[in-house]
């Protein structure tokens, strides 16, 4: 319980009975009330167990004449009418004001300063967390695509696992056919009160760790632990022109949020298998053709294939040395913003292993037609140069 849920909580409306009320009508209100939302009556019923703490928390205040005058005392120094958005109203005022902070314009956040405050001084589990919206969380998988489905985008199904309830005791806990009961050191609240210095302190109740429930027979699946996990498939779109080794993000593909927050987001890495004629440089396919060595050397036309199964035709200009790399645009991956890389074509002058006797005379020939040319001239000088 934190100030804020003390402060916050009318415990009288909780129960049902007038600010004058007398401990025997709170007595039977408490039990009437008990009897419908205990949790041997609500099997799996998240509300009802919260509804029944809730009783419990009130009952543990108001049938304590102590703790019933210390409350009372706090609500009215403020107000008795708390509200968390910390506006002021007609009848209420803004905390801030209280501690100097707030300047009576109705800060959103007036309530989450006073448990600030008070924090550390009360402890214990708020209720805050089981009753706002809360983001989904976000999961990571990873996906192994073609080299095809990186540079095109592809819609994959995952298949998730998360935390959730255990599916054999529905998160209780307790064993099939039995139920947890009421923690009877705490009666169910979750916590213990202490007196401390005119204020009522609470922590976590060491027996039922907070939980208001201790279970006797321990649910085997769980081993009473009541968590177990779920498994779901969703689909998400990876994006043209994804890299290997990258990490994408799928917004809102993550765990579903709970009380109507959003969902989380879906982290995705992935591995990409290498082509085997196609490269990736950047947004850029690569591909390396063999020409012969009369292509390069006087040029030509050569038919080049393309990753979307259309060859294109690329000129070689005369006199293209081994290696060069020549553009062409268009052919490569898809850009985020819809445009698209170039296909990189890198030139390799093929050396023939096997020539028929007309094509060794010809190469003979052509020898001797160059045989003024040396290609390692300045080698050797250059070797002993700078
Ligand atoms: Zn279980
Ligand atoms: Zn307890």
């Amino acid at each position: 319980m934190s100030t804020k849920d003390y402060l916050e909580n009318d415990y009288y409306q909780v129960l049902g009975v007038s600010k004058t009320a007398t401990q025997d009508e709170i007595k039977q209100a408490y039990r009437k009330l008990a009897r419908k939302y205990h949790p041997d009556a609500n099997k799996g019923d998240d509300t009802a167990e919260e509804k029944f703490k809730q009783i419990s928390e009130a009952y543990n205040v108001l049938s304590d004449e102590q703790k019933r005058k210390e409350y009372d005392e706090a609500r009215s120094l403020f107000g008795g009418s708390y509200r968390p958005g910390g506006s002021t109203g007609a009848g209420g005022f803004d905390l801030g004001d209280l501690f100097g902070q707030g300047t009576g314009t109705g800060s959103p956040h007036g309530g989450e300063r006073l448990s600030d405050i008070f924090g550390g001084l009360f402890g214990g589990r708020g209720r805050t967390g089981t009753t706002q919206a809360r983001r989904g969380a976000d999961v990571e998988t990873e996906a192994k695509l073609s080299f095809e489905e990186a540079v095109r985008g592809v819609t994959r199904s995952f298949r998730l696992t998360a935390d959730a309830a255990c599916s054999a005791c529905r998160g209780s806990g307790a064993k099939t056919g039995t139920t947890p009961r009421v923690c009877p050191s705490c009666e169910g609240t979750g916590h213990k009160s202490r007196n401390l210095g005119g204020f009522s302190m609470s922590e976590p109740c060491p027996q039922c760790r907070g939980r208001g429930l201790v279970v006797d027979d321990p649910c085997p699946v769980c081993n009473g632990s009541g968590r177990g996990q779920s498994t779901r498939t969703v689909q998400a779109r990876i994006p043209a022109g994804v890299h290997d080794g990258q990490r994408i993000r799928i917004k809102g593909k993550g765990a579903p949020g709970e009380r109507g927050g959003p969902a989380g987001d879906l982290y995705v890495v992935v591995h990409v298998q290498p082509h085997q004629v196609f490269g990736r440089s950047g947004d850029n396919l690569t591909i390396t053709v063999p020409v012969t060595f009369p292509e390069a050397t006087l040029g030509s036309e050569i038919r080049v294939p393309t990753l979307d199964g259309f060859p294109v035709t690329v000129k070689i200009p005369p006199g293209t040395p081994n290696g060069r790399t020549l553009r062409v645009r268009g052919k490569g991956a898809q850009r985020r913003d819809g445009t698209t890389g170039d296909l990189l074509v890198t030139v390799e002058v093929a050396v023939p292993q096997n020539l028929n006797s007309a094509a060794r005379e010809a190469l003979e020939a052509y020898r001797s037609a160059t045989s003024d040319q040396n290609p390692r001239a300045d080698l050797e000088a250059r070797a002993k140069g700078a």
